[in-house]
């Protein structure tokens, strides 16, 4: 069925800057609102190529010579049509497309600080360097990770989306596979310390009781292990809004953490932070020992074990 999407409203409802941030654009201002910086769609050649007018939420580059609105650029950074690229930013406004027939705009308030305005699409999650990292398909298809092989900041990297607390995407996390730097790439102004990866759906297990570990693949291979309440820091620190979201939905907390220097500071300091407020439960991985590194049966061992003796395992 043919369905009326309104590119009118999307082009003003979607600020561009809002889909700059997320490709990790970097502006430098060269007049109100007038940006210019590397263009994400042909690559970055021409490190003032691009231009973005943010009032007029139009843009150009001058090397490859893509232009227009929010939508063309959707179009090509996705490499999809006009439409693709309106029905995509369309459900992400919630501007609902209403059927075919009244040429009228169904709207539904649409939120401007909305946190991502469009999925990736073609995110292949049978790639290799998953099941080389030992993460099995089912897992990466639950989580939305895989190789990402469309145009743009996240080009042949491994895709992780990040939700926020509410379970709406937020921003994707590119990791690169063959030893490109950086290793994980951020959409710029995407705040790591906001947000606890994998947390809503933590929540949704309904447990009190959640498993912290540092990295995204710590924490796939801890839910593999059969811990659905598990979440990761995406680092060695703890910071106050992560905190707050973990105290918000947890009673208990297991601290899993890297078994190096960083990881065992950072065990330390956060216990620190949370004995206060909660009951905090540390598993010591031996010398060298990653939470990612573990087969999923020596993860699943260690982690019963853990939970039954509160204190040093391993
Ligand atoms: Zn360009």
């Amino acid at each position: 069925m043919q369905t009326w999407v309104d590119f009118a409203a999307i082009k003003q409802s979607v600020p561009l800057a809002s889909l700059l941030r997320q490709c990790q654009v970097k502006l430098r201002c060269s007049g109100r609102d007038q940006y210019r910086g590397c263009c994400p769609i042909h690559g970055g050649e021409g490190r003032e190529a691009f231009h973005a007018n943010l009032s007029r939420n139009v843009f150009h580059c001058f090397a490859c010579g893509a232009a227009g609105t929010v939508l063309d650029f959707v179009a090509a950074m996705e490499q999809c049509s006009l439409r693709e690229a309106a029905m995509k930013l369309a459900c992400f406004i919630a501007l609902a497309p209403a059927p075919a027939g009244p040429k009228q705009l169904v709207t539904r308030k649409s939120n401007s600080s909305a946190p991502l305005g469009f999925t990736l699409r073609g995110v292949d999650t049978a790639h290799p360097y998953l099941a080389a990292r030992g993460i099995r398909t089912p897992t990466a298809l639950q989580f939305g990770v895989g190789f990402y092989r469309g145009s743009g900041i996240f080009a042949g990297r491994l895709v992780i989306p990040i939700h926020n607390e509410r379970g709406e995407l937020a921003a994707y996390c590119g990791r690169a596979v063959d030893g490109t730097q950086p290793r994980y790439r951020f959409p710029a102004g995407f705040a790591k310390s906001e947000f606890v990866f994998n947390l809503h759906r933590a929540a949704a297990a309904g447990q009190p009781t959640v498993v912290v570990v540092e990295g995204f693949f710590d924490c796939l291979k801890v839910y593999q292990a059969g811990v659905t309440a598990v979440v990761a820091l995406m680092g060695a620190e703890l910071y106050e809004a992560q905190k707050r979201a973990l105290l918000r939905q947890f009673q208990n907390i297991i601290l899993m953490l890297d078994g190096d220097t960083a990881g065992r500071r950072a065990t330390a300091a956060i216990t620190a932070q949370l004995r206060p407020y909660t009951t905090v439960r540390v598993i010591h991985l031996a010398d060298g020992v990653q939470p990612d590194q573990l087969t999923t049966e020596a993860a699943r061992e260690i982690l019963q074990a853990g939970s039954r003796h509160p204190g040093t395992i391993c």
